[in-house]
């Protein structure tokens, strides 16, 4: 039966990360844990950058964006060396479990270690939605949020001048950040990894738009293109000129939505039941309306499998 629990945030920071840490620790008090906050992930527990965490230590934090226990990347994890030494300073403080929040490189980074011995159980915190085998994570409603807020703003300007607004929002390795803002102000066209891009396809949408309104929206996912270069063919084109906006890292800040407060509530409570369970290797999720726990390798597997399905509405939106 455990009895210390360390918690730790890691990789790209995400609104409801802070929520997660004061479920963790308020649930794992309330089981008659003690719990130890990591500062800057796997960074922090290599050099053995370790706190007690009490129930005030989590105070004030539900509602504050980023994470207060600090996040890093730290490339040097994958080597064993360096992850027994982590190990080491866990066990000098007597802890025996291990939750994880993160995206898909914290959780192998998670796995490598349970595979070490430690027990450990991930929670999904990333705004991307790229984990598989959860259809929600942490930090995703929120980055929506405030793609579709930027996105208003920016309509309301190109309408002004007659414009076509292209908006490049995060989601390097998943689309789901794209489709969900394109969907949600009524973009012309969404460009995303998943439904590809096609020159020809947002001119002639954009052409349409024009035909219409003083306005057109065209989303583009981090890596698929260059927004300037679009910016240019779009002006070049169609009657509209084309500015681009790159959201960046705007989209990770800000006050957790509710959702990602509750979710991130609930996940952070499953977690502590998982290890007190003798759970390792194993992360939480939400599938079909429910919370549940399921090992961490279905999780590294990529599975957005609704994809064609939206696409399909996309066209009939178009
Ligand atoms: P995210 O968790 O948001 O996907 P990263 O991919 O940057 O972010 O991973 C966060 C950290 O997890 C890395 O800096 C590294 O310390 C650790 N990590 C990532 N991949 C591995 C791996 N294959 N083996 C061990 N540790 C890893």
């Amino acid at each position: 039966m455990i009895k210390r629990i360390g918690v730790l945030t890691s990789g790209g920071d995400a609104p409801g990360m802070n929520a997660a840490i004061r479920a963790v620790t308020r649930a794992a008090i309330a089981k008659g844990l003690e719990v130890f906050g990591i500062h800057d992930g796997y960074l922090g527990m290599y050099e053995n950058r370790i706190e007690r965490l009490y129930r005030k230590s989590v105070s004030e934090k539900m509602r504050i964006g980023g994470t207060f226990l600090g996040t890093a990347r730290l490339k040097e994890f994958d080597r064993k060396e360096v992850r027994q030494m982590a190990l080491d300073n866990l066990h000098k403080y007597q802890i025996d479990g291990l939750v994880v929040i993160g995206g898909d490189g914290s959780y192998r980074g998670g796995l490598d270690l349970s595979n070490m011995g430690m027990a450990v159980v991930g929670v999904p915190g990333t705004i991307d939605n790229d984990i598989g085998g959860t259809d929600y994570t942490i930090g995703f409603d929120t980055a929506i949020n405030t793609a579709v807020d930027a996105v208003d703003k920016l309509r309301d300007t190109s309408n002004s001048h007659r414009r076509c607004s292209i908006i490049e929002v995060m989601g390097r390795n998943c689309g789901d950040i794209a489709i969900w803002t394109a969907m949600a102000v009524g973009a012309e066209v969404c460009i995303c990894k998943e439904f590809g891009i096609d020159l020809q396809e947002v001119i002639d949408n954009v052409r349409k738009a024009a035909q219409s309104k003083r306005h057109a929206i065209i989303v583009v996912a981090e890596n698929m293109v260059s927004v300037e270069e679009l910016a240019r063919q779009v002006t070049e084109n169609t009657p509209f000129e084309a500015r681009a906006t790159v959201l960046g890292h705007i989209q990770r800040g800000g006050s957790p939505t509710v959702r990602d407060r509750v979710y991130a509530s609930m996940m952070g409570v499953k977690a502590v039941a998982a290890l007190i369970e003798g759970k390792s290797h194993h992360c939480v999720c939400y599938r079909k309306g429910k919370i549940a726990v399921i090992p961490i390798e279905e999780a590294l597997i990529d599975n957005n499998t609704d994809l064609l399905e939206k696409y399909e509405i996309f066209k009939l939106l178009w």
